[in-house]
């Protein structure tokens, strides 16, 4: 099963994309990871990356779909995947669905996560993530360590006040318009609530997942 995860930043579509991901037994695959890793290691892709992503800006689409394009031919992606935070514009779902279709695979579904946007401020304000494996924590200050690997929990530079709304900005702008094209173009699209408990979001996206498709 290809599943897409979509929603604003702050929605919730890594912590519930890793439980379905587990749920299903197929890899989550969140391109935002795939960018700060390359940071990290200082490759030209990353390099090429980073200040869009300080400045809470999309990388281009070409690096994007590059990306996907790797990923979705790679034998961890055999069975299906899940798609966190890809596909953010619509020149991106075109080129996805192309992409999977040269492969023979198609987009089963996709997972809008309805977050409002005073919860999404509040969320991403108080985030700081493990910059070694990206685990997300609210309430713990940065340098604390992490409770899963040990890492370092840091404040992503894209969790500062400013770049946050410029990322509610760009979203609105650029990703929603993904949300008519999905409708457009018949895909299977369903929205869920993610406000409340964890628990009850990921029992709320299974559910949507055992809907009928069109
Ligand atoms: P995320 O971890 O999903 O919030 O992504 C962090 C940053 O990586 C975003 O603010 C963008 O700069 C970049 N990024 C991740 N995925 C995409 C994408 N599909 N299209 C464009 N930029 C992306």
């Amino acid at each position: 099963m290809i599943l897409v995860l979509l929603g604003p930043p702050g929605a919730g579509k890594g912590t519930q994309g890793e439980r379905i991901a587990e749920r299903l037994g197929i890899p989550k695959i969140a391109t935002g990871d795939v960018l700060r890793a390359a940071v990290r290691d200082g490759t030209e892709q990353g390099l090429a990356a980073k200040a869009y992503m300080d400045r809470g800006d999309l990388v281009p689409d070409s690096v994007i779909l590059g990306i996907m394009k790797e990923v979705l031919s790679s034998p961890a992606a055999a069975k299906g995947a899940i798609l966190d935070g890809v596909v953010r514009t619509v020149p991106q779902a075109e080129g996805l669905t192309t992409m999977l279709a040269e492969l023979g695979r198609k987009v089963d579904r996709f997972l809008l996560f309805d977050v409002p946007e005073d919860e999404l401020m509040k969320r991403l304000g108080g985030r700081v993530v493990c910059d070694s494996c990206q685990t997300p924590y609210k309430g713990l200050e940065p340098g604390t360590r992490c409770e899963k690997c040990g890492g370092n929990l840091v404040r992503r530079k894209d969790d500062e006040p400013e770049a946050i709304r410029n990322r509610l900005k760009v979203y609105e702008a650029q990703t929603a318009p993904v949300i008519e094209w999905t409708k457009e173009k018949k895909m299977n699209l369903h929205k869920i609530d993610a406000t409340g408990e964890l628990d009850d979001v990921t029992e709320r996206a299974m559910k949507a997942l055992e809907e009928p498709t069109k």
